[in-house]
């Protein structure tokens, strides 16, 4: 489709109709949050007339589910997928208004937690740059992940009432309500067919969101499903004077989609949450199967046109409701039913550690959904036949196979058994998906095991967020690269011409002036923007390591105090961005402990400018856009085998920060892409951690045999960080020594230090350092969401044949 033309003078009566409804005189007279909101609300106004792209032949509508979608803020983005920047920035000055001040005051919808949410949103943006039909599928969430900000060094949480105001890019679709049931008994009819009583339910709201393609005049949806009351308000009990029977539905329904957990790979287990997870499978199976009604569509044809996307195990509920609504409403037989669904779900894999693979209670299952509860029981009996066939008289087999075992319910195991395609996310992940999670199934079914790599979009994440870097790009290359990132790969040639490094370096160093005031202004800490600048932004979680790096701090500012005349050592400023989850009692600890050394040592006067800890509060979308763009390098050192694929090294790499990272996910094919030379790789391998803990690791053993480390720890055990305080930092003490290190942090500390010299090595050769900077940004351009939607399209999405 061409792109969309900007239609000023619609663009203007749509934009006064908002003063006017805001009972102003004039455009000057609102405040830029307003005028933010009037604006927003204009676009969002013209856009909603588009149509949305029909399918090409032999290809699917995928409906993609995720519970979790971290969109960040869509004025300026959408402003900027459309084209429509500079018109409309001309538009308002006409009228006095400034359209880079008004973007300031967008609020940040934060309805993720961390790297699965942004994947989500990445992909929208991809299938609409690329034409892929699609809607995605998640929840209107009241407030968003909390607020961060920090007590003396200890992490608080508040509330993110993102939507007290009105959100302006929202569309009530009223057309598209949805009634969700859930609780009650099932009795057997006297013709066999099976009936639900529900105990209550909910009215499903769709909350539409517009998803711009690249200059392509493409939209999609995101449709986030609202939960409201059903009944509508009891005037009667109300007026006999039962004033809170009368609220009462309401109030239930409204805490249903009211806050997203905060939990990043690890599963919270709360009825409320598989409340959210039915409500959203349901409003989602309902959407697409009156879509596909209202197109004169047979039901058995459902698969021919319609792929669901599970992104992770969270929206699996909706296989057995695909299965309900088949079975129950149209009255299929199971053969027919089994048919259907199982060629319309895929399942996309996210982790391979047990505490974030879910498992519900079964009887909590059959209590809120007893209907789903029996189908879940026959997909597993008839699995059952299945694997005794292949494996008879192996008890241990069915035991790993079995989709309901010990009273619980696997939802990964429904996800593979019920679905056509699984796949990880880097090719590393779906090696380990197949050898360590699922080895026995992938014998049933080689066939539906694939390899996705992650992706991120390169409008936001390069063209948006650093302006600068892509306007040299352009007028480098002189090509369209930000909907064909491959294109990068002619920065190769440049990274030898000293004029074209000398404009990188240049951008780099404004994006990092611009970062350090930024840093005065939200922490008041002044850091030096020539030192190099060393980037650890994902959510706190021991797998990813952040006190690897808080040893590395330690070793650093000791080092400083012992050669305080030493020239040679490297200035460099230590940023991180995290949130933990509030009950995730280890990992706040982490934050508590880099806090207070952060303290000591921005106040030493023998550091001078010479070392800086900056932990910048409530990382988010907007927070990564400025932090990115500055990085110099790009902490990815998570324990091998546990990052599934990682995307915010990716987004770094792009942005030319060297990577110091272990071989894990996605690590992997970036050290690939951009060469061993300008990657800095260190630490055991997946292989070789599984040998150290085969023939039994003692991270007591490793701290006495390397006398600095131990020195650092008993540094922190003492106190000398915490005024004395020898038990402030147990929690992640203990775990690195008494609690066998189950992260191998000591195990891999000589290593990462060891890295951090060959960093300092390179460093101190600016030109050597930007050449590998520039070589990072050349050949990232496989890691455009992009290319991750079309190896989508061509290995799972494909209309059965
Ligand atoms: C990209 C991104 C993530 C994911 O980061 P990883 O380092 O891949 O874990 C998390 N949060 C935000 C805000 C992001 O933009």
């Amino acid at each position: 489709m061409p792109q969309q033309k900007f239609n000023k003078a619609r663009f203007n009566a749509a934009l006064t109709r908002q003063w006017q409804q805001l009972t102003l005189r004039s455009a000057q007279q609102m405040t830029p949050h307003q005028a933010w909101q009037a604006v927003s609300a204009a676009l969002a106004e013209l856009l909603a007339a588009q149509p949305a792209p029909r399918p090409a032949e032999g290809q699917r509508h995928v409906n993609y589910l995720s519970m979790e979608f971290l969109i960040g803020r869509l004025t300026g983005n959408n402003l900027l997928n459309l084209g429509w920047y500079n018109e409309v920035s001309a538009a308002l000055a006409e009228q006095q208004l400034d359209l880079s001040e008004l973007l300031e005051q967008e609020v940040d919808p934060a309805l993720g937690n961390g790297g699965l949410g942004r994947l989500a949103a990445c992909y929208l943006d991809s299938m609409a740059t690329v034409g892929q039909p699609a809607t995605g599928h998640g929840l209107n969430y009241q407030y968003g992940l909390f607020r961060q900000s920090f007590d003396e060094g200890h992490q608080k949480e508040a509330p993110d009432d993102w939507q007290r105001e009105r959100y302006p890019w929202f569309r009530h679709n009223a057309a598209l309500d949805v009634e969700v049931a859930m609780g009650g008994r099932i009795e057997k009819q006297e013709d066999g067919t099976v009936r639900w009583y529900p105990d209550f339910t909910l009215r499903g709201e769709a909350w539409d969101l517009p998803v711009t393609g690249y200059r392509n005049g493409v939209t999609l949806p995101l449709r986030l499903w609202q939960a409201v009351s059903a009944q509508p308000f009891d005037l009667t009990a109300f007026n006999d004077g039962h004033f809170l029977q009368a609220e009462q539905p309401g109030i239930e329904a409204t805490k249903l989609t009211k806050v997203l957990y905060p939990n990043d790979n690890h599963q919270a287990g709360k009825r409320l949450r598989l409340m959210q997870q039915y409500f959203q499978c349901a409003c989602a199976v309902a959407d697409i199967l009156r879509r596909h009604h209202l197109a004169g569509r047979s039901i058995h044809s459902l698969p021919d046109f319609e792929v669901i996307q599970l992104n992770d195990t969270h929206p699996t509920i909706a296989i057995p409701e695909m299965l309900r609504l088949l079975l129950d409403e149209h009255q299929l037989s199971w053969d027919e039913a089994w048919q259907i669904t199982s060629r319309v779900f895929a399942y996309t894999n996210h982790t391979l550690m047990p505490e974030a693979l879910e498992r519900w209670d079964e009887k909590l299952m059959r209590t809120l959904l007893p209907r789903h509860m029996v189908i879940i029981k026959e997909i597993n009996r008839r699995l059952k036949k299945q694997v005794k066939q292949r494996w008879p008289d192996d008890k241990a087999m069915w035991h790993k196979l079995a989709v309901v075992a010990e009273g619980q319910v696997r939802m990964a195991n429904l996800c593979v058994v019920s679905g056509f395609a699984v796949n990880g996310v880097a090719a590393l992940h779906s090696r380990l998906v197949v050898s360590d999670l699922f080895p026995e199934y992938h014998q049933l079914w080689p066939q539906k095991f694939h390899n996705v790599t992650n992706g991120i979009t390169p409008r936001r994440w390069l063209k948006q967020c650093n302006p600068a870097l892509a306007g040299l790009i352009d007028e480098t290359l002189k090509t369209e690269w930000a909907s064909n990132l491959e294109a990068l790969i002619g920065l190769e040639s440049y990274a030898d011409d000293p004029a074209f490094r000398q404009r990188y370096r240049s951008i780099k160093q404004q994006n990092k002036a611009q970062l350090t005031r930024y840093i005065a202004r939200h922490t008041g800490i002044i850091v030096n923007p020539a030192a190099l600048f060393d980037v650890q932004i994902k959510r706190l979680h021991e797998y990813k390591r952040q006190h690897l790096s808080l040893l590395h701090i330690l070793y650093c500012y000791q080092k400083l105090i012992r050669q305080p005349d030493d020239q040679t050592i490297t200035p460099r400023v230590f940023l991180f961005g995290a949130k933990a989850a509030p009950g995730y009692y280890l990992a706040k600890n982490i934050i508590y402990a880099i806090n207070r050394v952060a303290e000591v040592v921005n106040n030493d006067p023998r550091v001078g400018d010479r070392l800086r800890v900056v932990f910048i509060p409530d990382y988010r979308i907007t927070v990564a856009e400025q932090m990115i763009p500055a990085a110099d390098l790009s902490e990815q050192i998570s324990t091998a085998g546990y990052e599934a694929s990682g995307t915010g090294n990716m987004k770094l790499a792009l942005n030319g920060a060297l990577t110091i990272g272990t071989l894990d996910g996605a690590n992997v094919e970036i050290a690939e892409q951009v060469g061993e030379e300008n990657i800095f790789i260190f630490g055991h391998t997946v292989d070789e951690v599984k040998a150290l803990r085969a023939k039994g690791y003692n991270p007591k053993k490793v701290r006495k045999q390397n006398p600095a480390l131990d020195e650092l720890l008993k540094a922190l055990e003492k106190g000398k960080f915490s005024d004395g305080d020898r038990h402030a930092f147990d929690l992640m003490l203990d775990s690195l020594t008494k609690q066998g290190d189950p992260w191998l942090v000591l195990a891999d500390f000589q290593a990462y230090i060891e890295a951090q010299q060959r960093v300092e090595a390179l460093w101190r050769d600016p030109e050597g350092w930007t050449r590998a900077a520039i070589l990072n940004t050349a050949r990232t351009g496989m890691f455009s969401s992009d290319r991750s939607i079309r190896d989508y399209q061509q290995r799972i999405w494909q209309a059965p044949r």
